[in-house]
């Protein structure tokens, strides 16, 4: 195998370092792979480079210019994986491992792109929750809108997923509007710097908005400051440090840490040996245990089983365990490879003696396995190894984390019994349930919820579509309480406002109209002469508004509305007994019949830019409607999102119809897509 310089990506070039760096060995043979430096490079000055270049870049994008450039980013490193997948190799990773580091670093990509299309608005702000009048009379509004911070979002993360680590923290950045320094575990940093290269050279992120720092990031912490946030990944020794820091402390620099946890996997006291749940549940563990040889901040550590079912739990998991082959990325059968490194394999041995002071190890010796295709002497490999817990309550199996193929069985005596012991991991990212019975599900979900940032129930019905224990997912939260470090990342757009400022802005909604791009009641209407929905996307403006009515409704419109759609409910149809209902007093009118005329009076008929309606929002009947009430409509432009990729885009308005009295009886947002152009050609 060669041995390589990794360089560092700064200031828009690449920098090899002046001196000859740190050697990396390989833990397939324990051959030199790379050599890892960051001196001789600026670091400090990688920050402002950051905030003066990548930051203006960035800002000048909308989301869904942000999010198609991850788009395509993700699919440009998907069709050219299979040099990632030779690389990824040498760092002990089988197939399997690095399909789980690359295609799901790939697909977080694609995923935060789909779900910010959808989710964030063609823009650069974030609204957060609804308008909050303040004054009797209207004119004093607020409300809380996000805005990218102005500083850098430096990322330091682990050696196991070289790839995936460090997606998942830049793509929400890089959608909130903030650029990133990545810094890789040196273990693992040639892989991170091959994809990093393929990143550069694709030219489809902005120059600034993301560089990587191969070494030493020491400097980089000292000219930190609060616009900016280091988000970390690693053991919690290091998270401890790095949260005591004199610059992050003194000036407020954003701190996220995901550090060691002791997941746990629950098996429900339903559950019999010959319950599909059973072997689930063995196959969930053995998986975990193996997958990247263990080396994972999501794996089981703990398989809490009811106390008659641990010998039957540790004779299945030892049957499947036995048919692991250790040995060399790709040899032949290997389903399991090194750990990262001879240092890392010392680390998990000595976990592994602790932990025997109380638990014994009832599969895999680490002395007498078999290794194919590598050499068991110059590489970091080991067997899996189960432990079963001699004493469940000690605290040393909920403490001691081996960070590589090792899990305990402890035995538990009853449910309540279980929550307490899963919760002495004093904080974990993930746990799993595996049972067929929702409400011990819910009693152990409710007991543990709090000490997590994702639980799992697994059982015969969802186990086919399951993502598994493992796998977090940019969909929903990763991160854990207490030991797990007390960070939360990705969860959707969740993850993108943790590099937002969230401000409340309070004014007249003239103001809060022209800054956030949303019209708000009270804030000045434009009535033209030219009906609202002749108009393109371009030419229609916020505030834009049609009026149309009176429209009275008669006795018989609300007696043909009943048959006509079959709605016979007696307060439309029955005198008597809508004068019984408290209510109503008498007959009224159907909402969807004020609402179907309400289009009626503002609707324009001719073709023209408005394509569909496809929706409203918010619908809500404030005043019933009798017979010879006179209704009258105001529509109003809210909100205009142009789609990118597409000839149209999304008009949300404001519909308020109110009576002869000028009460609201009905409101809602009626949603419509609308031509950018007249003519339908480009604007
Ligand atoms: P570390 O905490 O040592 O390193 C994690 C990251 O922090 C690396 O990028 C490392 O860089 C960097 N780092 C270390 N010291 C500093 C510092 N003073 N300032 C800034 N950055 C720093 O963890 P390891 O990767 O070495 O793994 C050790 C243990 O951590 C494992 O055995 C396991 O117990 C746990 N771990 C937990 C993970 C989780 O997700 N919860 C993931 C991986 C490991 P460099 O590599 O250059 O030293």
């Amino acid at each position: 195998m060669d041995s390589r310089m990794v360089e560092s990506y700064a200031l828009g070039r690449w920098h090899r370092a002046t001196d000859e760096g740190r050697a990396v060995l390989s833990p397939v043979d324990g051959a030199e792979v790379a050599r890892v430096s960051s001196t001789g490079l600026d670091v400090s000055a990688m920050a402002a480079y950051a905030r003066e270049t990548g930051g203006p870049a960035l800002a000048a994008l909308t989301f869904h210019e942000r999010a198609a450039a991850l788009k395509a980013l993700g699919l440009t490193l998907m069709a050219g994986k299979a040099e990632f997948y030779a690389e990824s190799a040498r760092t002990g990773a089988t197939e399997r491992d690095s399909g789980v580091d690359i295609d799901g670093g790939f697909g977080t990509l694609l995923s935060y792109a789909s779900k910010a299309k959808r989710e964030l608005p063609n823009d650069t702000v974030y609204l957060d929750g609804p308008v909050e009048q303040l004054g009797k009379k209207g004119t004093f509004l607020a409300r809380h809108v996000f805005t990218a911070r102005r500083g850098v979002a430096v990322q330091i993360n682990a050696y196991n997923f070289p790839v995936w680590g460090f997606l998942e923290k830049l793509a929400p950045a890089f959608l909130a509007g903030v650029p990133s320094i990545v810094k890789p575990a040196t273990q693992t940093s040639y892989l991170t710097e091959l994809v990093f290269r393929r990143i550069i050279e694709s030219g489809l992120l902005p120059e600034g908005s993301v560089q990587l720092l191969c070494g030493d990031p020491a400097p980089l912490l000292d000219s930190l400051g609060g616009q900016d946030s280091v988000a970390f990944t690693g053991s919690a020794h290091t998270a401890a440090k790095l949260r005591a820091h004199p610059v992050l402390v003194e000036r407020s620099v954003h701190f996220t840490a995901e550090a060691d946890s002791l997941n746990a996997s629950v098996l429900g006291a339903d559950v019999t040996t010959d319950a599909p749940e059973f072997d689930l549940y063995i196959k969930q563990l053995t998986t975990e245990m193996t997958v990247k040889a263990g080396q994972k901040c999501t794996a089981i550590r703990r398989a809490l089983v009811p106390e008659a079912m641990v010998g039957a739990v540790v004779e299945a998991a030892r049957a499947r365990l036995e048919r692991v082959v250790v040995g060399a990325p790709g040899a032949e059968g290997v389903t399991m490879g090194p750990v990262v490194s001879l240092s890392q394999r010392t680390d998990v041995l000595a976990a592994v003696d602790k932990l025997r002071g109380a638990a014994e190890l009832v599969s895999g010796d680490p002395d007498d396995f078999t290794v194919v295709g590598g050499d068991a002497a110059t590489g970091a490999y080991l067997p899996p190894m189960l432990l079963r817990s001699t004493d469940p309550e000690a605290p040393d199996v909920h403490e001691i984390e081996a960070f590589g193929p090792v899990a305990t069985v402890i035995g538990y005596r009853d449910t309540a019994h279980a929550i307490e012991l899963v919760a002495r991991g004093g904080g974990s990212l993930v746990a799993s349930l595996v049972t067929a019975d929702p409400q011990l599900a819910r009693e152990v979900l409710l007991g543990i919820a709090p000490f997590h940032g994702r639980l799992l129930v697994l059982n015969a019905e969802d186990a086919r579509e399951s993502t598994g224990h493992g796998s977090p997912l940019p969909v929903l939260v990763h991160g854990g309480p207490g030991r797990a470090g007390g960070g939360e990342e990705l969860g959707g757009i969740r993850g993108v406002l943790h590099h937002m400022q969230r401000t409340a802005i309070q004014g007249t909604p003239a103001v809060l109209a022209a800054t956030t791009g949303q019209w708000v009641a009270g804030a000045p209407r434009t009535e033209g002469d030219e009906h609202p929905f002749r108009k393109s996307l371009a030419e229609l403006k916020i505030g834009d508004t049609i009026v149309g009515g009176p429209r009275t409704v008669s006795l018989a419109d609300i007696g043909h509305f009943a048959e006509f759609t079959g709605d016979t409910f007696y307060a439309h149809t029955d005198p008597e007994a809508a004068a019984a209902n408290p209510l109503f007093g008498g007959i009224v009118a159907h909402g969807y019949l004020v609402v179907s005329l309400a289009a009626g009076l503002f609707v324009d008929p001719a073709p023209g830019p408005v394509l569909a309606n496809f929706g409203v929002d918010s619908l809500r009947f404030l005043t019933p409607v009798r017979a010879d009430d006179a209704l009258t409509v105001t529509l109003t432009a809210k909100q205009i999102t142009p789609r990118s990729g597409a000839d149209y885009g999304e008009v949300r308005w404001d519909a308020v119809v109110t009576n002869q009295d000028d009460s609201p009886v009905a409101t809602y947002d009626v949603l419509t897509l609308v031509a950018k152009t007249r003519d339908g050609g480009e604007p």
